[in-house]
């Protein structure tokens, strides 16, 4: 579907077998979705930060629960999911129940693909990974990227409750996350009617909630509308493809170490620009959430809510640029505007110095 042109409507559509539970309060139905699921005992999993609240809730389950394992790390590192491998069968678990972002639902994925191991997950974050059947994971500081159906969680719990306490310059950059997920999705190449009215739907919740949580970090209501808006957008990056914007992100944080949802913040502005005329069409209704202007409001957003703008500010020095422009040309892959090394430079160059996008 070229934009500029208005071909017949034609698409093809696959909705995500997922079941979503929202709601304030809904941490106390992990038991009961276990059981929905066949489950008898499951393997409680988060972060060493978070393994009080899984302590909690194992308590909580009480023998449906085997055990806590709080291992889980950024980027879904091999060695840590063997040792959750075998925390898992040690314990005689059945099922997995994963507490917290996308590293911890990174680890839960991981362990399913293994061995077919139900998942219900309970999502702290913005960043979507709940809803999708992708997985990346590291061995020996290569990143690969792999997309199953035995991955994407069966069940998802959505409780605005647990994510009052998340810092709130995490959840802003949490929150563009998200959104840059719904802007590459409405250009996606493989887009169908239902994904792009996610996608704008996801943008407008999380666009109103961020200011709202910014300035009052323990409002329930906007928090629920965030996790509502972060739950479309991860939808959306479940069903169609990515392009440029997940592209530049992935090669900075996997080949420089930058950290994941401030990186998304910073490139999705100018990645937004890059594509701006090429989209047009596509991007027309988020431009329009933004008094017509995305990549320039995307940028104006980040700074009212006091998100890094700059590369540079994340540690990445000027003279990794080149090697960083290399890296994201290096194999072909789809976008609306064709990938050329020297526009790209040119974007990372803004991205690096923080300048607001054309
Ligand atoms: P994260 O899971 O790494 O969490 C960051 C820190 O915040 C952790 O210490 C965590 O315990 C803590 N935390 C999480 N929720 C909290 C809460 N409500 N309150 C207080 N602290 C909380 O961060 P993330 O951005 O959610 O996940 C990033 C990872 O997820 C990356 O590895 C990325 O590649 C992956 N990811 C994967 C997909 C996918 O579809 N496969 C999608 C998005 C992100």
């Amino acid at each position: 579907m070229p934009d500029g042109s208005q071909p017949a409507l034609e698409f093809t559509y696959a909705s995500s077998p997922a079941r979503i539970v929202f709601g304030r309060g809904t941490l106390a139905r992990v038991g009961e979705e276990i059981a929905g699921q066949g489950g008898n005992r499951a393997l409680v999993l988060a972060t060493p930060h978070q393994k009080a609240d899984a302590e909690a809730l194992a308590d909580a389950l009480g023998d449906r629960a085997a055990g806590v394992f709080a291992e889980a790390a950024m980027h879904t590192p091999v060695e840590v999911t063997e040792r959750a491998m075998a925390a898992y069968a040690a314990s005689g678990a059945d099922c997995v129940v994963a507490l917290g972002g996308g590293s911890t639902i990174g680890l839960g994925k991981a362990i399913a693909y293994r061995n077919g191991a139900p998942q219900v997950v309970v999502a702290t974050t913005y960043a979507g990974s709940e809803v999708t059947p992708i997985l990346g994971q590291t061995e020996n500081g290569v990143k690969t990227t792999l997309r199953c159906p035995s991955i994407l969680p069966e069940v998802v719990i959505y409780d605005p409750d647990l994510t009052l306490g998340l810092p709130v310059a995490m959840s802003v950059t949490s929150g563009f996350n998200a959104i840059a997920h719904a802007v590459e999705g409405l250009y996606a190449q493989d887009r169908n009617p239902v994904s792009s009215l996610m996608a704008i739907e996801g943008i407008r919740a999380l666009v109103q909630a961020l200011p709202e949580i910014v300035a009052a970090p323990r409002d329930a209501q906007a928090r629920g509308a965030a996790l509502y808006g972060s739950w479309l957008c991860g939808s959306v990056l479940g069903t169609v493809g990515m392009a440029l914007h997940h592209k530049l992100c992935h090669t900075l944080g996997g080949s420089f170490d930058l950290p994941h949802a401030e990186t998304h913040t910073i490139i999705l502005p100018h990645s937004a620009a890059h594509n701006a005329a090429a989209a047009a069409n596509a991007l027309a209704p988020a431009a329009a959430l933004f008094g017509g202007e995305l990549a320039g409001g995307l940028w104006d957003l980040a700074g009212e809510l006091g998100a890094p703008r700059a590369l540079k500010d994340l540690g990445l020095a000027q003279s990794d640029l080149d090697r960083a422009a290399d890296l994201a040309v290096q194999n072909p892959y789809w976008n609306p505007r064709p990938v050329e090394r020297d526009a790209i430079r040119a974007l990372l160059q803004r991205a690096w110095a923080g300048t607001r996008p054309e």
